[in-house]
């Protein structure tokens, strides 16, 4: 099977991707019937455009069906994006796995003297793009928080990388790497910022947020930045032109309420900054060894709260289905409740791999954009700031599926 790459097109940063509807899209009417009042005078004030609180965030989650709950964030995409589904060719490249903090759902980090603990010399991290490089737009780069390595090494490298590759992305360091090096080095987050962005850096990840309430970050993740901390960070960050994804991590000790809580601060930020580009929920992987108490998230629950993610982040254009974490069968159904965004190609990846994920790591992009199709939606190939994008399609029959619409 081959693929043609159809359209080319561009955005503005702030349109990211968005698309006129000319027409609009068909509107959808609830099936009133067995529904509880409550619940349907919420979900009409969703479709009406208009923003919902928390608690009746956490009313939908908790008590709407998730078909039509599905069907509603769907709609609310589509409005967005059409059947336009976006991916991008990366690379993760984790640089280190030695790490001062030892987060307790953390299945990545080592001590140092670990027999399996590493860390990339400037030249092996760019061994690692080599055989990629006419292929990829970005890499990917998150790691431990090593003890030695202040902003010197981070500043050659990002300088290094784009000598030797230009056009190539850096999104790299997420929140808590950016304070411990600000710590190790005395200078402020708006320094360590500043001199990153000069040497290369283009955007930050939005890791490490897993729950903005710190009473949860005290039990799964103690040490590591606050709720405010993260906000401040990527606050900084987007006052100075760089965007940043966000993230959550869910299934572990949080309330749904708690879950509530932080998309509403994620949403408060971005009313302020718009430097959010894409919100990527994922849940936590269990195995023997790590955060025995942990509640897990049911499948339902993912899709629940993949829907929730795009109903109540109205302000964050793209909602983001991790593949690497969720695997391509639930990742495909994501794309069927919400999420308008598919992590990636991924060539090569361990923090999600080392915690039990099985998704599969490819180099091209062709079942990739075979998954986008077999459920209906059209696979764009994107840059990593949402502003130039590449209709892709494979020569196989079209087959739409989708969604039932819950119609009265
Ligand atoms: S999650 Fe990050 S900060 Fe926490 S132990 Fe793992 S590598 Fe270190």
């Amino acid at each position: 099977m081959s693929r043609q790459s159809v359209t080319t097109w561009t955005t503005t940063r702030e349109e990211a991707g968005q698309i006129n509807q000319r027409g609009g899209i068909p509107t959808i009417s609830l099936n009133a019937h067995g529904m509880d009042d409550t619940v349907k005078q919420i979900l009409e004030k969703v479709l009406q455009g208009c923003r919902i609180t928390t608690s009746e965030g956490e009313v939908l989650f908790n008590q709407c069906d998730l078909p039509t709950l599905g069907a509603v964030a769907q709609h609310l995409k589509a409005r967005r994006f059409g059947d336009n589904i976006f991916y991008n060719r990366n690379l993760h490249i984790n640089q280190t796995n030695i790490c001062v903090l030892s987060c307790r759902f953390c299945a990545f980090r080592r001590g140092r003297k670990s027999s399996d603990a590493y860390s990339l010399s400037i030249e092996e991290y760019i061994s690692r793009i080599i055989p990629f490089e006419h292929y990829i737009s970005e890499v990917h780069t998150v790691g431990g928080l090593h003890p030695d390595w202040g902003l010197d090494y981070y500043e050659e490298l990002f300088k290094a990388v784009k000598h030797r590759f230009p056009n190539l992305f850096i999104k790299a360091l997420s929140a808590v790497e950016i304070k411990h090096l600000s710590q190790l080095t005395g200078l402020s987050i708006e320094t360590v910022l500043s001199k990153l962005n000069e040497a290369g850096l283009d955007t930050l990840p939005g890791g490490g947020a897993e729950i903005l309430v710190d009473e949860v970050r005290d039990k799964i993740c103690k040490g590591k930045e606050s709720s405010q901390e993260y906000l401040d960070i990527h606050k900084e960050a987007h006052l100075q032109g760089i965007p940043t994804n966000c993230t959550m991590l869910f299934g572990t000790v949080e309330s749904v309420s708690q879950r509530l809580t932080h998309l509403d601060k994620l949403r408060k930020l971005q009313d302020e900054t718009k430097g959010f580009q894409c919100f990527v929920p994922y849940p936590f992987l269990p195995d023997s060894s790590r955060l025995l108490e942990a509640q897990l998230a049911t499948s339902n629950e993912i899709l629940r709260m993949i829907a929730i993610s795009r109903i109540m982040l109205d302000n964050i254009p793209h909602i983001k289905a991790y593949r690497m974490n969720l695997g391509d069968n639930i990742a495909s159904l994501a794309l069927l409740h919400g999420a308008d965004d598919i992590d990636g190609t991924v060539s090569h990846e361990e923090i999600m791999h080392l915690a039990g994920s099985n998704a599969p790591l490819e180099d091209r992009d062709t079942n990739l954009i075979t998954l986008i199709e077999s459920i209906g939606g059209v696979a764009v190939e994107r840059n990593t700031d949402y502003t130039q994008f590449n209709n892709q399609r494979t020569n196989r029959p079209s087959r739409r599926k989708g969604l039932p619409v819950a119609h009265s």
